[in-house]
């Protein structure tokens, strides 16, 4: 009765892509607005959809792959549906170790960031502010927008033809929902253009709903206290948080370590305000090509690091220092004033 290939094991594509009809379905809803209920099952459907649709690859590769752990996998438990099976970050590792699917950090990251969006509103319901949900959907979009590339290049080529020409019909209707949605986006960063192009070199990207729109501001200027905040999602904290988001959302360091490939912490220490409100590698809308080192609490711009002559040991190069503080003071103790 029962083969490899038998449609037990045929991975459910049809009920991924429901899904994402579901999401444009959800998102398209509101052009000004999209309500906090539409925002809450999109969320909920993207998530459930990019699952069905990346444990299909993963299935594809072998069955016993969607489970979490897959040396105690069982078919029986795949076909009644009473598996424990993988997270969603296992997924994403599994899909790029094992069946070489190519997923960019950047991706990566849209996905655990979904992941956790999902389980927010899960625990906690809607979400509160509008502000909040423009990020979210602007998220979404990022997603969707991986998922169609991810269904046509990895997924559908897998499939037989007629299952993969159905899919087809699907995924463009996904894909128009998507182009629409992204035009509301695009319609609202249009309306901010001109209030934006005026601050252009104190205008970040947001970590939150990563357009170009976090405009910020020195937490005390002539003595009155001001906040960062993005013009596109409203998100605003106090400076040393908006600048860790900054190192972990837009730069995908870790918290409060030291990154393995470039060897730098989400935040530093500013010398100036002697916050970790320093983060090095910050790019401004009018020259998004260089990156500064740049501090969120007193918005000083401030020299890269480089590697001290003397010691090896990186050092900022601050008032122009030409090596770290301790070869400077070994090498010079007794320097005329
Ligand atoms: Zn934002
Ligand atoms: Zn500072
Ligand atoms: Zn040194």
């Amino acid at each position: 009765m029962e083969h490899p290939g038998s449609e037990v094991f045929f991975p459910p594509v049809p009920n991924g892509l429901d899904y994402l009809l579901s999401v444009v379905e959800h998102l398209e809803a509101g052009t000004e607005r999209v309500s906090a209920r539409d925002l809450k099952y999109a969320v909920l459907h993207l998530a459930a959809g990019t699952e069905v649709l990346l444990k299909a690859r993963l299935q594809l590769e072998h069955w016993c792959l969607v489970f979490s752990d897959p040396t105690k996998a069982k078919r029986a438990e795949l076909e009644n549906g009473s598996l424990l099976s993988c997270g969603p970050d296992d997924t994403v590792q599994r899909l790029r170790d094992i069946a070489r699917v190519q997923i960019t950090d950047k991706d990566r990251k849209a996905l655990t960031r979904l992941a956790k969006d999902r389980n927010a509103l899960q625990h906690y319901g809607l979400f509160g502010q509008s502000a909040n949900a423009r990020a979210v959907e602007s998220r979404a979009a990022e997603v969707l927008d991986f998922l169609i590339r991810f269904v046509d290049e990895d997924l559908l080529p897998a499939l037989p033809p007629a299952e993969a020409e159905a899919a087809q019909t699907d995924l463009e209707r996904i894909r128009g929902g998507l182009t629409e949605i992204e035009g509301f986006v695009k319609q609202r960063m249009q309306r901010l253009r001109v209030e934006l192009e005026a601050l252009r070199d104190r205008t970040l990207q947001c970590p939150d709903c990563r357009q170009w729109a976090l405009v910020v501001e020195p937490t005390q200027a002539q003595g009155v206290a001001r906040t960062s905040r993005c013009r596109f999602c409203g998100m605003s904290h106090d400076a040393e948080e908006i600048a860790l988001l900054y190192g972990v959302e837009i730069l995908g360091r870790d918290p409060g370590m030291l990154d393995m490939i470039t060897g730098l912490m989400a935040t530093d220490l500013c010398s100036y305000c002697e916050l970790e409100s320093l983060v090095e590698g910050v790019r401004f809308a009018a020259d998004p090509v260089t990156a500064m080192a740049f501090c969120f609490q007193c918005t000083r711009l401030q020299p890269g690091l480089i590697g001290c002559p003397g010691c090896g040991h990186s050092f900022r190069p601050v008032g122009g220092a030409t090596s770290c503080e301790t070869c400077t003071a070994a090498s010079s103790p007794h320097r005329a004033p």
